[in-house]
Order: C-alpha cells, then sequence, then structure tokens
C-alpha cells in the first residue's frame, strides 16, 4: 500500500501547509469495503470472480489541511472515484455503480451540534486520530448502497409473465375463501 495512505491525520496536531495525495489503488486494499461487496455479490445467481470485482480502481485526489474555526481542526477536500459491482436486488444479476464523491469535510471529534460548518460536512472520530486509508474506507462504504437495483428497466429481468399468471390462478381461489371465511365473523 502506498506509503501517502498510512500517515494518520491527527485532530491535536495542526498541519503545516497542503498535503496532497493523488493516486490510483484497488478495491482489494480496502479490506472492510471489499467484505461488504462480497456479501452483496453472494446474491448473484451465477458468482462473479473476485478478481472481476476486486480490481477495480480507486482514484483519489485529495488534499489535506488545517483551517482555523475558532480550533484548527483538519479538512479534507477532493474526490474519491471508483465503481463497485453489486448484485442487483430485483432480478440477482450483476450491475456496476460509477462511485463519484467530491469531498469538502472537517474532522472533528464531536458533531453532536452541528452538521456542517461554512459549507464543509462533518466527519466524527472516534478517537483523535486516523489513518488516510481508514478514512477513505469509512467514506467509500458509506456509498454502498444498501438495497442496489438496475437503473434501467430494460436491464432489469424480473419475473417471465406467464410465471406470475400461473401463480395467480392458483393463489386465487384461496383468497376468495379467505375472504368469505373473514366476512362470516
Ligand atoms: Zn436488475
Amino acid at each position: 500500500m502506498s506509503n501517502s495512505l498510512l500517515s494518520n491525520i491527527s485532530l491535536k496536531k495542526p498541519i503545516n501547509g497542503f498535503y496532497n495525495i493523488n493516486l490510483i489503488c484497488k478495491i482489494q486494499c480496502f479490506r472492510k469495503l471489499s467484505k461488504i461487496l462480497e456479501k452483496d455479490l453472494n446474491d448473484l445467481e451465477e458468482p462473479m470472480k473476485y478478481r472481476d470485482w476486486s480490481s477495480e480502481d480507486v482514484e483519489i485526489d485529495i488534499e489535506i489541511t488545517s483551517k482555523n474555526f475558532g480550533q484548527f481542526l483538519p479538512v479534507v477536500s477532493g474526490e474519491l472515484r471508483t465503481q463497485y459491482h453489486l448484485a442487483c436486488k430485483n432480478c440477482l444479476r450483476p450491475l456496476k455503480k460509477v462511485i463519484r464523491l467530491p469531498l469538502t469535510l472537517i474532522l472533528c471529534s464531536n458533531s453532536d451540534t452541528e452538521n456542517e460548518i461554512n459549507g464543509y460536512d462533518l466527519w466524527e472520530l472516534s478517537g483523535d486520530e486516523i489513518k488516510v486509508h481508514d478514512l477513505i474506507e469509512e467514506i467509500l462504504i458509506m456509498d454502498v448502497p444498501l438495497y442496489a437495483k438496475h437503473d434501467e428497466q430494460k436491464n432489469c429481468i424480473t419475473y417471465n409473465k406467464p410465471q406470475v399468471s400461473k401463480q395467480r390462478s392458483i393463489v386465487t381461489p384461496f383468497a376468495d375463501l379467505r375472504n368469505q371465511l373473514n366476512k362470516k365473523k
């Protein structure tokens, strides 16, 4: 893994100047994210090979600096770009979600009172510092959809119609019977 991803951002130590990270790594560099995507892909009818989805590029283009908001806090701005392979929960076939995440974050220890300051979103850390890698991974995980579906109907093949009408003809008599019983009560 690139050294710049292993460096720590600390809430206690203001950053002198700007710290730029421009690099491309792979989805598989992020183990927690990979686990989550792998679990989602378990829903596929036909399994996808690990290397086919885990070798997608993650483009990291960020700048880290400190700004004075009454106290000096780390500010992360820039963009993350990648693609997630997921299982469509409608048709159980693969889909690709393009991820473009513009970032304007203030890292802080407590964001109970506000969600944003001067157009920056607040990102609460559980401790006093975080590895750049872990921060990026947390941000990427936030953008994994819980319930992925194809955007376009034409890519999403769900039930074929004969099956549905067949099911209905079986279900309906019992539904009618149930209705009649309910009326008698
Ligand atoms: Zn679908």
